[in-house]
């Protein structure tokens, strides 16, 4: 798992950085971020999530789930898995910009800049909060081949990458569908009217089923980022 971790570290500099390198959507020197990140994505790496997976593994979080789900195939109840835990990751990111909630979400936003490592933060209460509707659908790939948790853990990885990847790539249809990157960066928007729009994580669905859809084209492409304060590093990471 740990040669995993640095082989898929290595992708991602590589090809993601030459990615935003040929079409940058903002601008960014990562001579002078790039250290910060990366201590960044260390301390989530090592520290926030597996304290996130120790409460939460001591969380009554995992439904019965019935053997006619159960029973049905792999790529079926992944289907049904991406969606049950977008849904409700969709609810928790909501959660997290209502006032008492957001002094956990600060460290995400707390980048006044955008590109692919600058989304690797999360404080622990953050990641507890937003681990819970992944462990409440993973029952459903209990049943399952012993690689199954490699995909999920490179998913997730990816994912993440990409919302946050300083391209402007996402058109009106592909965003029917799926969050682009264009999409997400309106949501780390330092501008009130943006960022408690385009909460969705992977499915835009939500946002357009619940109110919070904000039309990327109707938004200027030079966005500024951040959230306008100095809370210290260990309020960030704890979240409080
Ligand atoms: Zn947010
Ligand atoms: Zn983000």
């Amino acid at each position: 798992m740990v040669k995993a971790f640095f082989l898929l570290l290595l992708l991602r500099i590589l090809i993601l950085t030459r990615l935003e390198r040929a079409n940058p959507a903002h601008p960014i020197s990562y001579r002078d971020v790039w250290r910060r990140d990366a201590v960044a994505g260390l301390v989530f790496a090592a520290a926030v999530f597996p304290a996130a997976m120790f409460v939460d593994n001591h969380l009554p979080l995992r439904p019965p789930v019935p053997d006619s789900l159960m029973s049905l195939p792999l790529l079926a109840r992944f289907a049904i898995y991406l969606v049950v835990a977008d849904f409700g990751h969709y609810w928790v990111h909501r959660l997290l910009h209502t006032a008492p909630f957001w002094r956990a979400h600060k460290w995400h936003h707390y980048p006044t800049y955008m590109y692919w490592l600058a989304g690797d933060r999360g404080s622990i209460i953050q990641q507890i909060l937003v681990n819970v509707p992944y462990i409440f659908a993973g029952v459903l790939l209990d049943v399952g081949p012993w690689w199954i948790a490699l995909v999920l853990a490179t998913k997730n990885t990816l994912q993440n990458d990409w919302m946050h990847l300083n391209v402007p790539w996402g058109n009106r249809w592909s965003e029917w569908f799926i969050v682009t990157p264009r999409y997400h960066h309106i949501h780390h928007s330092d501008d009130p009217q943006h960022y408690k729009g385009n909460l969705a994580a992977l499915f835009t669905l939500w946002d357009r089923l619940f109110g919070t859809y904000v039309d990327p084209d109707s938004v200027p492409r030079e966005l500024k980022f951040g959230i306008g304060e100095q809370p210290t590093a260990i309020r960030l990471v704890i979240g409080v």
